[in-house]
């Protein structure tokens, strides 16, 4: 037998980092975990309802491959509600399982083995694997706190070679919570044209920003034929389990999604369209309401760890603070690991999001204000007795 039936470029593939945080802590007994990334809050109950509903009518087949069409209409509808951004739902919008098998079939339909794609770091743990499993080269460009976590522009432009094909950015980031500029956006577009390279832009928490607005990369003027908008229902709507995501862009681009789709997915669950429908019609209220409890938790949470001496930059977006643990004098993975046995709170080591997270670890506060509460005390008790 062969030692390995496991292809090269999958044994090549490391753990993420937070599962293997996870499965230490689901062992322990009372952890406040602020390592997920998901949302605490249970779907909003209207769209469960449809959901529910759509079943009982017999909404229990597949749907067009590239979702079904009145959701896509909705979508373009609310792109263009809040960004003025244009979209045929025709032929240039596809429903994916979640944010993360758009990921997926935007890696896999743009690059050619070799390709390289510009991925600025830290970021969610699986933009370089996606790339990798398309048979593309990961090229990490470190985001430095010292520029609150913003994209270095100049370092971007060196890391372009002739072989860079994209450039995949996520913002409001995951896991420093960062929102980028407009200025730095479209000092990036600009690189982008003068490279001719593709922008994977994943938005996922598009609507998760904290007192300024969000914006839309491909809604920049001139970048809307060179940008694939990644995005889904998972976090905004707090749907995480339903699966549903989506990449919109231009129509030659997204029928190549579309073909990797037919023959791997064939559709996105029909409940979850069904229901995804409901949350773009009903659900802006739903959404206020939780920006506005994370956004208590985001004072409270980046307030406690600049308080305790852990010096965190104020996120802008998303869920996550992203405290330096280096200043303790322990690198960020023994931070943690130290963290979780002695006074079990699960944070994220920083390294498991690229090279430009070590030192830093990821705090989630998607988790209720009083666990918060106590984390930061445990997290204090911890770092005063080092
Ligand atoms: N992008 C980012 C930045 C994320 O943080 C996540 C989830 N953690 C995803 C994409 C994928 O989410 P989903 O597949 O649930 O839509």
């Amino acid at each position: 037998m062969r030692e390995s039936y496991i292809s090269s470029r999958v044994a090549g593939l490391k753990p993420s980092g937070i599962r293997k945080f996870f499965d230490i802590a689901a062992t322990m007994k009372d952890v406040i975990s602020l390592g997920i990334g998901e949302p605490d809050f249970d779907t909003p109950k209207t769209i469960v309802e449809a959901g529910v509903a759509s079943l009982r009518k017999g909404q229990t087949h597949y749907t067009s491959n590239a979702g079904i069409l009145e959701l896509r209409q909705e979508l373009a509808t609310h792109l263009k509600k809040l960004y003025g951004v244009e979209f045929d739902p025709a032929t240039e919008i596809i429903i994916t399982v979640g944010g993360s098998e758009a990921l997926y079939l935007a890696n896999t339909a743009l690059l050619d083995p070799g390709d390289e794609v510009i991925i600025p770091t830290p970021c969610f743990v699986s933009y370089q694997a996606e790339a990798t499993l398309a048979g593309g080269v990961p090229v990490e460009v470190p985001c430095r706190m010292e520029d609150n976590f913003d994209l270095n522009i100049e370092a971007v432009r060196k890391a372009i070679t002739p072989r860079t094909k994209a450039i995949l950015i996520g913002y409001p980031n995951n896991p420093t919570g960062a929102v980028a500029s407009r200025e730095t956006l479209t000092a990036l577009l600009k690189l982008a044209e003068e490279h001719d390279l593709i922008v994977m832009s994943d938005e996922i928490y598009d609507q998760l920003v904290y007192g300024i607005p969000h914006v839309c990369f491909p809604a920049l003027p001139g970048a809307r034929p060179r940008t694939l908008l990644l995005g889904g229902f998972s976090k905004d709507y707090a749907m995480t389990g339903w699966r549903i995501g989506f990449a919109a862009g231009p129509a030659s681009i997204i029928q190549g999604l579309v073909r990797i789709h037919q023959y791997t997915i064939m559709s996105a669950p029909t409940t979850a369209q069904v229901a995804a429908i409901d949350a773009l019609k009903n659900c802006d209220e739903d959404v206020i309401e939780m920006r506005e409890e994370y956004d208590r938790r985001r004072k409270l949470i980046v307030s406690g760890l600049n308080r305790i001496g852990l010096p965190t930059f104020e996120p802008r977006g998303a869920f996550y603070a992203f405290p330096k643990v280096s200043v303790t004098g322990l690198d960020d993975e023994t931070f943690c690991n130290r963290l979780l046995n002695e006074e079990h709170v699960a944070i994220v080591p920083g390294s498991s999001f690229g090279a430009g997270g070590e030192g830093f670890a990821r705090c989630s506060y998607a988790t209720a204000y009083e666990k918060i509460e106590e984390a930061l005390r445990r997290i204090e008790k911890f770092v005063n007795r080092l």
